[in-house]
């Protein structure tokens, strides 16, 4: 009972998941603010992804703040691929699906590996520096530039 009184957005998905209410997902690597699990539509041999217990919508309700947890996101997917016997950190991809190209409305990681493998016809769905990808590198940097307050009113668009 106890633990049917936390405050679960029952909604979505991910919130289920990392609230292990969800039986489908099997948790391969997790820690109190994260919890990491296989992609259900895998593009490449191995294809995780990292997502923060709170409910935060995307990468576009981030801000300087968060580059803390974005760091701790891809800590733990790099741990998760280790795991996984992948010696090649260079042949990796990891990144985040930019508003509206995102399946579930709660921020997630990606994390892919070997980047080589990625399928090629879903390729373009993980290339850094498009309308509907962003790299973990690449979304830290612009969050150094963001301002504290968060400003998802209004338009994401200058951001991105
Ligand atoms: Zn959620
Ligand atoms: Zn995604």
């Amino acid at each position: 009972m106890s633990k049917k009184e936390e405050d679960v957005d029952e909604s979505c998905i991910f919130c289920l998941i990392a609230h292990n209410r969800d039986e489908e997902t099997k948790i391969i690597k997790q820690n109190k603010e994260l919890v990491c699990f296989r992609d259900v539509f895998p593009v490449a041999p191995h294809h995780f992804l990292v997502i923060p217990r709170e409910h935060i919508h995307s990468c576009h309700s981030l801000n300087r703040k968060h580059i803390k947890l974005v760091e701790q996101m891809v800590e733990l997917g790099r741990a998760a691929l280790r795991d996984q016997g992948i010696t090649n950190m260079e042949d990796v991809r990891l990144g985040f699906h930019k508003p509206p190209f995102i399946s579930v409305g709660h921020l997630h990681l990606h994390v892919l590996a070997p980047a080589s493998h990625i399928s090629q016809l879903m390729t373009y769905k993980f290339t850094p520096g498009t309308d509907c990808f962003i790299t973990e590198e690449c979304l830290k940097n612009r969050l150094q530039k963001k301002p504290q307050q968060s400003q998802q009113l209004g338009n994401c668009l200058g951001f991105f």
